[in-house]
């Protein structure tokens, strides 16, 4: 079944390291293809906690948008997972070339157990299983961050956390649009506001927008409350996502 589950959507520090929300990343399955992204702290045990029943040995490929702890922080233990503890080969990790400088995030023993390590550039599509997939321009956020449009059948587009920019919306134009709305107002920090996912929204005009990775100020003021204000004004379907929401596709 074509669907998305979100095992998290807490993001930036407060939300993530009191755990307020869960943030195990977003397991998405298009096209008989199954991709985790964004393996944030407590990724496996969402997985196998989660109601729609999630095979972490399924995973066809692992996508990671950047290497901050709260996108990052299971990927070793994910690798595990998916691999059957390294005992079956398989899988692909798509991940920024700076996640495997200094301070990997995929560490050496672990890189064996897959298939393939896909090291994303901008602007570049790459074949997985049955879907295309397709990066953004880099972003800007601190670290070498790119988003994804995952197209088979469907397209799914993927806003991870970054710095507004006029034209952010050209590499994200799909049926489904998941954006990382961390802040409730404009900040100079590199992370999107909720202001700005509308600009975005409105500009993109996706069939279903679902916003997620919300700080402290975000989930304050009621996601759901905002989403549905959000989808009175654009009038286009907004949603804001919950811990372990599934999203038939
Ligand atoms: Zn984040
Ligand atoms: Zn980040």
């Amino acid at each position: 079944m074509d669907r998305i589950v979100f095992l998290g959507t807490a993001g930036a520090r407060i939300a993530v390291f009191k755990q307020i929300r869960a943030s195990g990343g977003i397991w998405l399955e298009l096209n008989d293809t199954r991709i985790l992204i964004d393996p944030g702290p407590g990724s496996l045990v969402k997985c196998c906690a989660s109601r729609a029943k999630l095979d972490p040995l399924k995973i066809d490929a692992i996508f990671l948008s950047h290497r901050h702890l709260d996108h990052c922080a299971d990927m070793n233990v994910m690798v595990e997972a998916m691999t059957g503890g390294g005992l079956k080969k398989r899988g692909v990790v798509f991940l920024p070339s700076d996640a495997l400088g200094e301070d990997p995030v995929l560490w050496s023993y672990a890189r064996s157990y897959v298939e393939e390590i896909v090291i994303l550039r901008e602007n570049e599509t790459y074949d997985l299983g049955k879907l295309k997939i397709h990066t953004s321009r880099r972003l800007i956020h601190g670290v070498e961050t790119y988003g994804a449009r995952f197209e088979g059948g469907k397209t799914v587009a993927y806003i991870p956390d970054t710095k507004f920019f006029p034209g952010l919306w050209e590499n994200f134009k799909g049926d489904i649009l998941i954006i990382n709305v961390v802040r409730r107002e404009k900040s100079e920090y590199d992370h999107l506001s909720l202001e700005e996912a509308k600009e975005i929204i409105k500009a993109i005009k996706p069939e279903t927008a679902i916003i997620t990775h919300f700080g402290m100020t975000m989930i304050m003021a009621k996601p759901w409350v905002l989403a549905e204000k959000l989808r009175d004004e654009v009038g286009i379907n907004v949603i804001a996502a919950r811990d372990g929401m599934q999203f038939a596709l």
